[in-house]
């Protein structure tokens, strides 16, 4: 409080500022002096005053000009401006409010009152002045300064939080502890210089790379810590620490020198490694060392489970993506019936992959790796193509034509490519589109809606696109989503396929009842046909009969089975006749 406040004071008569001088001489001012508009702003710039005494009435740039100025002025909008008029000029005042003067005065000054005024907003400015440096401590105590990341004080305030969230939410933490692999010798051959700025590129790295609402803090040195929510360790794990590691060793140009260093990275989750921060933080470091011993640029969970089931999700990854060329994917088909008929009227193309040593592997364990490493792309353009071929080649064998319902996920439903793809398909295997169906979940199309509002149009203008042209839509796994009933009368659909959820115990529990009945109701009032999925029995099936289900399929018909299984089902059922031995 030492320091002197700064007054400039703006006038261009010289015994106006005289007198302003004599009568603030005895307070303990510094006073400065401006004559003109231009040099009040130049001299506000650069000395920063706690308060501008200002005249309005000045040859050139007038008090009210200056004033308007100085607010916008993004360092100079707060600066408190005591706006000097003549006496009970009601006009000026009231400009002088516009143009975002603080306060009034009138000459001649009356000395007490000019004292009083002035040590007011002078007081008022220092306080807050005060505040902000309280603010840049409370900053410096909670951030490192060279990366601008949380510090060790800031990392362990988010850690007790989330923990606490967390154990409320039934939630998981992970806790990363990443080390630049070698960085002292970049430090001592590149010079410090050069590892502060690699400290620097690796923190906003990092901070790219790491989930969205992750804490990603620097403790000391090259020691960084991520920390995330998540719901599972493996997963989020195996999708994010590889490609932290990845990110981390691009080449950084510094200097002109291509600096390329790796880091490790060790890993503990909460609940199950520890409950409490500091014993996460230890054992994601005892993971980390053996990160290190491990052979660097790697990652290892604290727990040798945890690296077990990682270790699998790899392994599983790598061998899937070889599935298309080492011919391991098989399609099977399930019949799709109508009750009114007692007709086979379609058939769902369900994907098999064969694995080598574990046999039949179901696209529950597959489809989400492939969606998250996008291999659910050439993946899906195999499915597409061989359900069309198989179905076209079944109607080239003379059995009568069915429509072929192909699952899309959501990474493939937003591919650009896709339509291009389902064009291209349709005539390499010339195939009417009238027989092809393609099952979108409520979440793909909902994702979307939430987010971006113009996305909405072009999932539309897809579903447009794809019914012109001839091809089915029916939304699976309905029930499961939050699918707003508005939206789904806006979208171009025909069938609506009732999860097997539901189904499995319509006849014993009452709200599945309800629901079975009310998803059949709203699906016939916007003239959609309705599928219930997973039919197992014949009581299942009597009550969907009575709610006026067109369409069931399940294990009560028959499972999913491979192509000569169910050439046989379409011969024996030509023109496919399914009898029906409800009540
Ligand atoms: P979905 O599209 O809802 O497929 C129906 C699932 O229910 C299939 O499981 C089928 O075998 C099973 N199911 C059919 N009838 C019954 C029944 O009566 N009882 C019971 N308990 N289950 C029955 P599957 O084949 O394991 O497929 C699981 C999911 O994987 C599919 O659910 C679909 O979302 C996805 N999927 C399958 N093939 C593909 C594909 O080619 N591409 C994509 N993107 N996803 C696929
Ligand atoms: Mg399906
Ligand atoms: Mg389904």
């Amino acid at each position: 409080m030492s320091e002197k406040s700064i007054i400039l004071v703006v006038d261009d008569e010289i015994v106006s500022r005289y007198t302003v001088e004599a009568l603030l001489s005895s307070e303990g001012y510094t006073l400065v002096f401006a004559e003109t508009g231009e040099e009040a702003i130049e001299k506000a710039a650069t000395l920063i005053p706690d308060l501008m005494l200002l005249d309005v009435m000045m040859p050139g740039m007038d008090g009210f000009e200056v004033c308007q100025r100085l607010r916008a002025n993004p360092r100079l909008a707060e600066l408190p401006v005591v706006m000097v008029t003549a006496l009970d000029d009601r006009d000026s005042r009231l400009r002088g409010i516009e143009a975002g003067a603080d306060d009034f005065m009138s000459k001649p000054f009356d000395r007490a009152e000019l004292r009083a005024r002035i040590r007011t907003i002078t007081r008022l400015n220092r306080y807050r002045r005060l505040v902000e440096t309280e603010e840049q401590l409370v900053y410096l105590a909670n951030y490192d300064t060279l990366t601008g990341l949380p510090n060790r004080n800031l990392l362990m305030e988010r850690m007790r939080q989330t923990l606490g969230r967390a154990s409320r939410n039934r939630q998981g933490v992970n806790v990363l502890a990443i080390d630049l692999d070698g960085f002292q010798m970049i430090n001592d051959s590149l010079g410090h210089e050069i590892g502060d700025k690699v400290l620097c590129e690796v923190a906003s790295r990092l901070t790219q790379a790491a989930p969205i609402g992750a804490t990603v803090a620097r403790l000391s040195g090259d020691e960084f810590i991520i920390m995330e929510e998540t719901n599972d360790p493996v997963k989020d794990i195996s999708d994010n620490a590889q490609r932290l590691l990845d990110c981390i060793s691009q080449p950084m140009m510094l200097n002109h020198h291509e600096v390329v260093i790796t880091a490790s990275v060790g890993i503990s989750v909460y609940p199950s490694d520890g409950e409490e921060a500091t014993i996460l933080l230890k054992n994601a470091n005892t993971a980390l060392s053996r990160a290190k011993t491990q052979g660097k640029n790697t990652y290892q969970f604290y727990t040798a489970e945890m690296n077990a089931m990682a270790l699998k999700r790899l392994i599983l990854e790598n061998q899937l993506r070889k599935v298309i060329e080492r011919n391991e994917l098989q399609l099977h088909y399930q019949p799709q019936i109508e009750l009114t008929t007692g007709r086979i009227i379609g058939m769902e193309a369900l994907l098999r992959w064969y694995h080598p040593e574990r046999g039949y592997i179901s696209p529950d364990q597959f489809i989400t790796i492939a969606e998250e490493t996008g291999l659910i792309i050439p993946i899906g353009e195999w499915v597409l193509r061989t359900a069309c071929q198989q179905t076209k080649d079944w109607q080239n064998t003379g059995l009568t034509p069915i429509r072929v319902s192909v699952n899309v996920s959501s990474r493939q439903f937003q591919h650009p490519n896709l339509l291009h793809t389902i064009k291209q398909t349709l005539q390499d295997t010339q195939l009417n589109p009238h027989y092809l169906e393609l099952e979108l979940t409520e979440s793909i199309l909902m994702e979307e809606n939430r987010t971006h509002k113009d996305k909405v149009i072009s999932n539309i203008n897809i579903l447009n696109e794809l019914q012109t042209m001839g091809v089915h839509i029916a939304i699976d796994d309905f029930g499961t989503g939050y699918s707003s009933l508005n939206y789904l009368k806006r979208l171009p659909l025909n069938t609506l396929k009732i999860d097997r959820s539901f189904i499995q115990d319509v006849c014993t529990n009452r709200d599945d009842a309800a629901i079975t009945t009310a998803i059949i109701a709203m699906a016939h009032s916007l003239q959609l046909t309705v599928i219930a999925e997973g039919v197992e029995n014949n009581e299942q099936l009597a009550f969907l009969q009575q709610k006026g289900c067109e369409i069931c399929q399940g294990y009560f018909f028959s499972p999913p089975i491979p192509i000569p299984e169910m050439t046989q089902f379409l011969e024996k059922f030509n023109p496919p006749t399914f009898s029906l031995l409800t009540h």
